[in-house]
This record gives structure tokens, sequence and C-alpha cells, in this order.
């Protein structure tokens, strides 16, 4: 294996015969003005990701998440952990939503408490 190497090595199958292009740095915008202000929403994003760089949304970082975001290829719920919180405060609404009742039905509902048997106590005031 090691001696395929060298004979590959020694053929010049290692070395390049066309000069490396650097590839583009990411603009936030062409205008400097925009990429400054940009950049400070980029920083507040990230202020908001976990920062454990997990990969689980598609991007590589959170940083790069949240340069996503920024330029409007990404959302912040694609963060798996941003969007577990999101259904977490969703679904405490909707708990909060279905112990609501109409007032019609509270209206029509006796006064009093119900004890630990579920029978219902009324209060003479
Ligand atoms: S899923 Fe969230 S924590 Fe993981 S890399 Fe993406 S932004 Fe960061």
């Amino acid at each position: 294996m090691i001696a395929k190497g060298i004979k590959l090595y020694k053929q010049n199958f290692m070395t390049r015969e066309t000069q490396l292009q650097p590839r583009s740095v990411l603009q936030l915008d062409n205008n400097l003005a925009d990429a400054i202000r940009k950049m400070g929403q980029l920083e507040e994003i990230f202020a908001k990701l976990p920062g454990l760089d997990c990969g689980s949304c598609g991007s590589p970082t959170c940083r790069s998440l949240a340069e996503d975001i920024v330029l409007e290829n990404a959302q912040l719920s694609d963060c798996v952990f941003i969007l577990r919180e999101q259904v977490n405060a969703l679904a405490e609404e909707l708990l909060q939503l279905a112990q609501k009742r109409p007032r019609a039905l509270r209206e029509a509902e006796p006064k009093g408490e119900l004890n630990h048997e579920g029978n219902r106590i009324t209060t003479e005031d």
C-alpha cells in the first residue's frame, strides 16, 4: 500500500498543474452600510442560538446558521433546540387555552367548589 503511494507520488500524481483559486468570501451585502447593519443582526441572532455547533440544522455551525438567517436563506426555528422551545411554548399556550371555558358555560355552572369526592360545596355569603 505504502509502495503504491510512493510510486504514485513519484509519477507526480499528487501535484497540480493548475493554480488553486481562492473561494469568494461570504458577503452580507454589497453596500458597506447594509453589510455592517446585517453584521449587527447576525450577532444578535447568534446570541440567541445555543452555540453547540451540532449541525442538526443543516449548517455546520451556529454562526453559519445566523449568517443564513440574515441572508434570508434560513429561519431561527431551523435550529432544533429553538424549535423545541417554540413547540413547548405553543403547547403551554394551547393547554392554557384548553382550560378556558366560554363565558356561557361559566355563567351556567353552579357556584361553589368541588370537594375531594367531587361533590359541590356551596358557600353562603
Ligand atoms: S441546530 Fe442549533 S445548536 Fe445545532 S448547529 Fe444549528 S443552530 Fe447550532
